[in-house]
Formats: structure tokens, C-alpha cells, sequence
């Protein structure tokens, strides 16, 4: 048989060559009450288009799943199985449910209940009292206490099942299901042959392989007032959670959608949590559990992690004060900024 072998030129043109041919793609869909965006270079218009319909039909079966919007969820549907009488018997998972459940209880338990999947009771009461426009009722509160905790959603490793131990409770996972989500995206499409890639989706961010000639993805990190950190990411997720997205102003105070577990009580104080993890279901995870924590609390927990880095903005009457993880990127952002004047 004829053995071919091409000179070393040839090799490196091929390769070179391969790698200019590459066009960026960018295509975004509406999936988990908010947009996903997806950027990529691909050899052709066709294998761009066909891994993004795939990445995006994963992102639809995560939210179909996992959405505790949607009462036939597999996840709403496990919370239910408490209202026939608590514990329950033993309820196998999906496989998706348990990847995110278990990350979800691993995080509850390092952050000591500052981050909980169990949090639906108490998020169902403040949602409503957004949309009443008055503050929940503190005999409501308790009783929704009596269905939240962590511990109180017992999971089985080796048989991939959980049982509920309390009546009533409703599990939610918007604090870590869009980062997994954006991660399994990342998955599909590097399964399709595209390696260099970024996906972004409500106020997170998965980054695969960097650009061509580039090291990594430029993406701009907000404050909690308008400035702004230019980061460069490849191989790497940034999430962030305060109130800068969502919040609601009830009797001249405003609460974040993000509900301290422990007490019942929706945050007031003004903050934004940053956190750069290699996955974004960590970083999602830990970014909700940094808005919750006192600053120092939160440094402490994102340095048990290896490769996180965080930082946390606490607006303190007029300054900002910014706590930043040792290797956080660039220490310019890492001091007290004073608010300029007029800003809200
Ligand atoms: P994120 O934007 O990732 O911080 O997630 C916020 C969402 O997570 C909220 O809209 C709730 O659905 C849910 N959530 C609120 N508070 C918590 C909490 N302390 N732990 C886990 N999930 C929470
Ligand atoms: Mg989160």
C-alpha cells in the first residue's frame, strides 16, 4: 500500500490554514425567562448552525426539567410528592436533576444554608408580594419556614434518588440551573466539533477555547454602579448575582429576588456578587450563596474552592466597598469606589 506523508510546511500550513478558515458565528434564543447567546467560530455556516440548534435544545430539555415555573417539571414534580404526607418514600432522579441537585447541596452545606435548593416556599411568598406590592405576611413566613432547609431534602448517591423529609416542600433551582445549563450548551457544541466558544445567558457566562489569535474572550464585568472590568476568559465561567438585575420596592425599600434561607427575609442590602469558577453551575451556585454571606463569610467559602475567585460589592451609604478574593483579576477594582454623584 502507498504511504503518504506531507513535508513539515505542508503539515503546518494545513493546520494554519484550518484555523483561519474559521468564522465567527453568533446566534441567541430565549430559554429560562431570559436570553442565551451563543458566539463560536466555525468552519462552515452549516456546522456553526447545526451545533447551536443543538446547544440550544439542551438549554430547552435543562429548562423542561429543572424550571420551578413550570409544575410539570421534573423538579416541581418532586416537590409536589411532600404534600401527600413527609418523608416521602425514595423518588429516583434523572440524570440531570441529580448532577444539579447534588452540586446544589454540596454548596447549601459549604455555605451553611446560605445557598438552598429547599429556598421555593419562602421565593413563592416574596414573588407574590412583588406582584401584591406588599410585604409578606410574617404568619405566612413561618409557616413557609417550616418547608425550607437543606437538610431537609435528603439525596441517596447510590441509588440517584431523594426523599423529602418536610410537608409543602418546593424546590428551586434558579440559583444554579442556568449555569449548568450554559455549561451541558458549552458540552454540545464542543461535541459538534467547535471548540473555541462562549455562551452567555442571564448574567452568566461559560467561555470554551479562546478566538483565533486571541487569549481568551474580552467580556466586561458590571458594577454596582456603572463601572465596568474588562476580563479576558477562556476555559472559564464568571457569574453574577445581586440586585442589580432584579429587585422590587415595597414601602420604600428594595428587596432582591435572592432570599436569605435562613431567615426567610428577601436581601436589602445592595450588593453584587462576581465569581470566576472552571464551571459555571459552581459559579452560579456560589455567586447566589456570595450575595447572601457577609463579605468576609464569602471570601472564606470561595477560597475552600480551588480555581474560584469572587468579588463582592457592598454599597455602604455613599461609598462602594469592594472585597475581593486574593487573585481576583486586576486589583484596580478591588478598592472602595466612591459613588458619582446622581447615581441612584
Ligand atoms: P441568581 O440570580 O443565580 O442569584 O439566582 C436567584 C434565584 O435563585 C432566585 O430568583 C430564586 O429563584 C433562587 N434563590 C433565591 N434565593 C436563593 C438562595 N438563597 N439560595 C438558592 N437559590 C435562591
Ligand atoms: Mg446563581
Amino acid at each position: 500500500m502507498h504511504r503518504w506523508s506531507l513535508a513539515p510546511s505542508v503539515a503546518a500550513c494545513l493546520s494554519a490554514c484550518a484555523a483561519q478558515a474559521l468564522e465567527r458565528h453568533e446566534f441567541a434564543e430565549r430559554h429560562m425567562g431570559t436570553e442565551f447567546r451563543l458566539v463560536l467560530y466555525a468552519a462552515s455556516r452549516e456546522q456553526a448552525a447545526s451545533a447551536a440548534a443543538a446547544a440550544f435544545a439542551r438549554i430547552g430539555e435543562l429548562d423542561r426539567e429543572l424550571s420551578d415555573y413550570d409544575p410539570e417539571s421534573e423538579l416541581s414534580r418532586l416537590g409536589r410528592r411532600s404534600d401527600a404526607g413527609a418523608p416521602t418514600t425514595a423518588v429516583p432522579l434523572g440524570a440531570d436533576l441529580w448532577r444539579v441537585l447534588e452540586q446544589a447541596q454540596a454548596v447549601a452545606v459549604a455555605s451553611g444554608g446560605a445557598f438552598d435548593a429547599t429556598v421555593g416556599p419562602y421565593v413563592r411568598l416574596w414573588r407574590r408580594a412583588a406582584r401584591q406590592g406588599e410585604l409578606p405576611d410574617e404568619e405566612r413566613l413561618r409557616e413557609a419556614g417550616a418547608a425550607v432547609g437543606f437538610r431537609k431534602l435528603e439525596l441517596d448517591g447510590e441509588r440517584r434518588s431523594a426523599r423529602l423529609l418536610a410537608p409543602g416542600m418546593r424546590l428551586d433551582l434558579g440559583g444554579i440551573a442556568k449555569g449548568f445549563a450554559l455549561d451541558e450548551a458549552l458540552l454540545a457544541l464542543n461535541e459538534r466539533g467547535i471548540a473555541r466558544a462562549l455562551v452567555v445567558g442571564g448574567g452568566e457566562l461559560r467561555a470554551g477555547g479562546a478566538p483565533p489569535d486571541a487569549r481568551g474572550w474580552r467580556v466586561s464585568l458590571s458594577g454596582l454602579e456603572s463601572s465596568e472590568l474588562r476580563l479576558e476568559l477562556a476555559d472559564a465561567a464568571l457569574a453574577t448575582s445581586g440586585d442589580l438585575a432584579r429587585h422590587v420596592e415595597l414601602d420604600g425599600i428594595r428587596y432582591s429576588h435572592i432570599v436569605d434561607p435562613r431567615t426567610g427575609r428577601a436581601l436589602e442590602e445592595r450588593r453584587l456578587a462576581s465569581v470566576l469558577a472552571p464551571d459555571a453551575m459552581l459559579a452560579d451556585a456560589l455567586a447566589t450563596a456570595l450575595s447572601v454571606l457577609d463579605a468576609d463569610e464569602g471570601l472564606e467559602l470561595a477560597a475552600r474552592h480551588p480555581g474560584v475567585e469572587a468579588r463582592i460589592l457592598v454599597r455602604r451609604g455613599e461609598r462602594t466597598e469592594a472585597f475581593c478574593s486574593p487573585r481576583f483579576p486586576t486589583a484596580l477594582s478591588c478598592r472602595v469606589v466612591p459613588i458619582p454623584s446622581g447615581s441612584p
